[in-house]
């Protein structure tokens, strides 16, 4: 190894209360994307974070949350790192079932309680706690870092690919060290290559001016049925998408794209145990359903709200109908596809008094197998845990992946253990193990390490 890891495993022993003070203090800080709560507040503590190490720093302002950008390390290094974390956290929401308070570190039996803990400030300052370490016991970094903070993750990014475009030149690097690396109930490292597309819609529909005593349903139109009928389109019971011209454009996999999903180890019977469920859907294989989750797209209707809902009866006709829906994306599809063809289908239909409310989105993106920040990743494992990590060719889930890999060229890798399969991220008693944030500096100091030495 191209580093000394004893001093630097002993600083992060020796500097271990200040690095958990200073993680308090992040979890203190509110940064909720949701409401705006707190997020200049947190930019502004990770950029002053940064400079304390010694980083360039600047605060990009965009219409929603500002972008942190930070670089350090030598400019004229032989590679270059793209690391990317979030600062903004979910709302806090159901406040009643924290069993301690959400912005307030509470440390309990090895485990570090808060909201931010796994999703994502955890990550973030045990990263950069490991440069500190790192320049304290090794001398100069081996690598120039570029790092982007973003304050919007948790409501889709909305501005990271216009902020993106208009800074090409300063994203370029040799790879990418994405955030979310996670491990299974096995402890298996998961890493991945990327993330499907995610595109979400809200669907109005209007009926008379206020809601109506039902008495009147034969002669005045009804949104809900309406609404209920217009999604009925575009699935059939079987579960299939029906919606016109879309499957089409799905990208087929090659043989070694299926391979390499079918050699994803997934925990099933573990997963329908936790979700109460005895089979998966239509009676489908374990193997089966591995193809689907990885390799299908998806019109997922999360939400309807319309009329009454509550105790016993009310007959009424309901004023309005809304539906939410979100489409995950596989290669060929894209946001704005999904948004058209969806726009024509109904209208083919009779339904073009039913609104289309584009609540944002992300492209399908995906780096191809064997790139040095995957085989830096994959040694930085097998050193730091003594485990080789499972690699997603995609994660089934997104992120804000394309706008700063894919549209650029440059290599990604989902890497680290932040998250372990109890960590209530995005719930209450979001948690992180105080192991795996101090392991996620070692981690981070091996991968730097190889990435600056293995072969390109
Ligand atoms: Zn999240």
């Amino acid at each position: 190894m191209s580093y000394q890891t004893v001093p630097f495993d002993q600083y992060i022993e020796a500097h271990r209360e200040r690095f958990l003070a200073e993680f308090g203090q992040f979890i203190a800080q509110p940064s909720v994307a949701a409401d705006g709560r707190g997020i200049p507040e947190m930019a502004a503590l990770v950029a002053e974070r940064l400079r304390a190490v010694g980083a360039e720093v600047t605060v990009f302002p965009t219409p929603g949350s500002p972008v942190v950008y930070a670089e350090i390390g030598p400019a004229d290094a032989a590679r270059t790192l793209l690391i990317y974390n979030h600062y903004d956290v979910q709302p806090e929401d159901p406040l009643d079932l924290w069993q301690t308070p959400p912005f307030e570190m509470v440390i309990r039996d090895g485990i570090i309680y808060g909201r931010g803990t796994s999703d994502d400030k955890g990550e973030l300052l045990s990263r950069i706690q490991a440069v500190e370490a790192w320049l304290a016991t090794q001398g100069d970094l081996p690598v120039r870092i570029k790092w982007v903070v973003e304050g919007e993750e948790e409501t889709g990014s909305n501005h990271l690919e216009t902020w993106a475009d208009a800074h090409r030149d300063l994203l370029a690097a040799d790879g990418i060290l994405w955030e979310g690396g996670s491990y299974d109930e096995a402890g298996r490292p998961i890493f991945g290559l990327g993330g499907k597309g995610l595109a979400y819609f809200e669907l109005r529909c209007q009926g008379p001016s206020h809601d109506l005593h039902s008495s009147v349903a034969p002669m005045v139109v009804n949104p809900a049925w309406r609404l209920v009928w217009a999604l009925s389109t575009l699935k059939a019971p079987d579960d299939s998408i029906i919606l016109d011209d879309y499957l089409q454009h799905v990208r087929p996999l090659t043989d070694e794209e299926w391979a390499r999903i079918d050699a994803v180890p997934l925990e099933f019977d573990a997963m329908r145990e936790r979700w109460g469920l005895e089979q998966w859907l239509n009676g489908m294989s374990d193997h089966e359903a591995r193809r689907r989750y990885l390799g299908a797209p998806t019109i997922t209707l999360c939400g309807f709200h319309s009329g009454y809902g509550g105790a016993g009866s009310k007959t009424v006709l309901p004023a309005a109908a809304s539906a939410k829906l979100d489409f995950r994306l596989v290669d060929g599809l894209t946001v704005e596809l999904a948004r058209r063809l969806l726009r024509e289908h109904l209208d083919r239909r009779g339904f073009a008094d039913i609104e289309i409310i584009d609540l944002g989105g992300e492209e399908f993106a995906a780096s191809p197998p064997g790139s040095l920040v995957e085989r830096a990743a994959v040694a930085a494992s097998e050193q730091t845990w003594g485990k080789t990590p499972v690699i997603f060719p995609w994660y089934a889930g997104s992120g804000p992946v394309y706008p700063l890999s894919a549209k650029q060229g440059i290599p990604v890798i989902f890497a680290g253990a932040t998250w372990h399969p109890n960590a209530r991220a995005h719930s209450p008693n979001e948690n992180i193990l105080l192991k795996d944030y101090f392991a996620s500096m070692r981690f981070t100091a091996a991968f730097l390490a190889y990435f600056a030495a293995l072969e390109a």
